[in-house]
């Protein structure tokens, strides 16, 4: 072979085998390449990502005097009904724990011996929202899936007096362990309470319909209720965890795998030039 043809047949195998060596590098140092570095650096640095809290608490604070303002003395005691979780508590400890161990997706056990150690921090503006509540006669209603076991109840008392919130008892406090479904809830409190808004930071914090596998389904029963958002509906953000999880890989939880990280590879190509 002449040495031209040998550098042409070289280079058209190299280029053969790029694709697959891209593939690898970018699944083969897990310190470099996470899937939630970009969500993280966002959680952990954007003040962008802070505002979006102040601006979700300004207009919960918003609804809540307008509500007291329209109260009448027979009506309802006013109340609001708010997640825990990446709503009030904020978790970019633990994610960031996960990346430094070269984790990519949530994992239960890990997060259980987090939660024993108090470290969740109040987002930002929670606190004097909720002391605003409270201070105008209008209840605080948290309710939360997490699930550690026997000890659930306690450590979520734990964490949320850490950082100082009001009325963390028993009444104010309801734990769903078996179901991820708050509408139940939400119903027994709405026999006793006017309830102004409900926050979270997942549409299933909201209404159970959202509960959906289908990514278009999802999107489309959140179009149906689009004037309920900033109104019934205050909606914070979390790029790392949460039911649209659910919606691309079929779980909240998805394992550490890469037939997993390619599925998550194809939902952020849906859209993608290819000139
Ligand atoms: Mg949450």
């Amino acid at each position: 072979m002449r040495e031209s043809v040998k550098v042409l047949v070289i280079s058209m195998a190299l280029a053969a085998a790029m694709p697959a060596l891209g593939q690898n590098a970018l699944i083969s140092d897990r310190n470099i390449e996470n899937n939630l570095m970009m969500a993280m650096a966002w959680k952990q640095t954007a003040a962008e990502f802070r505002a979006l809290y102040h601006q979700g608490f300004n207009i919960a604070r918003m609804r809540v005097e307008i509500a007291s303002a329209q109260k009448r003395d027979d009506s309802l005691p006013l109340a609001i009904i708010s997640d825990v979780d990446e709503t009030l508590l904020l978790a970019n400890d633990y994610w960031g724990y996960l990346i430094t161990q070269g984790q990519d997706f949530f994992d239960d056990a890990s997060w259980d011996r987090w939660v024993a150690q108090n470290r969740a921090v109040a987002s930002p503006g929670a606190l004097e929202f909720l002391n605003f509540c409270v201070s105008n006669g209008v209840e605080v209603f948290y309710v939360t899936n997490r699930d550690q076991g026997e000890t659930t109840v306690q450590l979520a008392i734990e964490n949320l007096n850490a950082v100082g919130f009001p009325s963390v008892d028993a009444a104010h406090l309801r734990v769903l362990r078996e179901s991820s479904n708050k509408e139940l809830v939400q119903q027994e409190i709405r026999e006793d309470y006017d309830v102004v808004a409900l926050l979270g930071d997942n549409l299933n914090d909201f209404a159970r319909r959202y509960y959906s596998t289908d990514v278009e389904q999802r999107m489309s029963l959140m179009e149906q209720d689009r004037d309920r958002y900033g109104r019934d509906y205050i909606l914070f953000p979390n790029p790392t965890d949460g039911h649209w999880i659910r919606a691309i890989f079929g779980e909240s939880e998805p394992l550490e795998s890469d037939a997993n990280r390619r599925i998550l590879r194809d939902a952020a190509t849906r859209a993608a030039w290819a000139p």
